[in-house]
């Protein structure tokens, strides 16, 4: 009964999924269409600006499906003992080259008293890398971008920060919501996966911003599962028979 119960949940969320996918798909689809049109009867000349535009549109559709994917899968998957820390290193040749491009640099100020955790590698660092894409698309040239840990008693903090444009006030409530954008090529499902991975590692994030200053996302990833792991074997055993 209550598996029953759970997959007509799951069947609706896919669902509803798929009719938001369908329709934002849609919409690229129907730019380039009207565009490719158009381009029949354009000059040369012309025909440059109508090609990025649907080169952009194109993009878009290829983003959303990409990160429609991460959203579906990674679910459910294995934790292992790492360090927060490793994680943020393997990415640093990409960030930093990413920086580099936009005439960008990146800050590292890691917390010496952190911790291994049980943490899913591939979803941190999927969510590392979409909070500092958002921070650096942002910003400016000369923006700078910090990443930064700090151990407090139960938690892992992490904090990404850029010097970016900020968010207006009356769209921060709706910043995880899926499909969310306020970019040309924007996706809208970037926050939305960051939101599933913490949750799933039971943590939490919170946003703090100033427009025309800069934003700070702030994520706190609980330490308890690593507790419980190191457990020495007599205090598991008494826990155990406790239940
Ligand atoms: P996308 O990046 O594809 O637009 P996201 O879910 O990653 O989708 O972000 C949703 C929206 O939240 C962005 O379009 C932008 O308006 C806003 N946003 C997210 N991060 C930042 C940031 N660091 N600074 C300013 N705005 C941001
Ligand atoms: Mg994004």
């Amino acid at each position: 009964m209550r598996t029953e119960f759970r997959n007509a949940e799951r069947l609706s969320l896919v669902g509803q999924m798929a009719a938001s996918i369908t329709h934002e798909i849609r919409n690229p689809m129907a730019v380039v269409r009207g565009f490719l049109q158009l381009m029949k009867e354009k000059s040369p000349d012309e025909l440059d600006h109508y090609y990025r535009i649907v080169m952009e549109e194109l993009d878009r559709a290829n983003g959303i499906i990409n990160d429609f994917l991460s959203l579906a899968q990674n679910r459910d998957q294995e934790k292992e003992d790492c360090h927060l820390h490793d994680i943020i290193q393997e990415l640093s040749p990409l960030l930093w080259a990413d920086a580099n491009l936009r005439g960008q640099s990146i800050e590292l100020k890691l917390a010496t008293a952190v911790p291994n955790m049980q943490l899913n590698p591939k979803e941190i660092k999927q969510l590392i890398l979409n909070l500092c894409r958002n921070g650096m698309e942002a910003m400016k040239e000369k923006g700078v971008l910090t990443i930064e840990t700090k151990r407090s008693e139960d938690d892992v903090e992490l904090y990404i920060i850029d010097t970016g444009i900020g968010i207006p006030e009356e769209e921060r409530g709706r910043l995880f919501e899926p499909f969310f954008t306020t970019k040309r090529k924007g996706t809208g499902l970037g926050l939305a996966l960051c939101l599933s991975i913490v949750q799933r590692h039971n943590g939490t994030i919170a946003v703090d911003s100033e427009e025309g200053k800069g934003t700070v996302f702030k994520i706190r990833l609980p330490l308890r599962a690593y507790a419980q792991s190191v457990l020495p074997s007599s205090s598991a055993a008494s826990a155990a028979s406790a239940e």
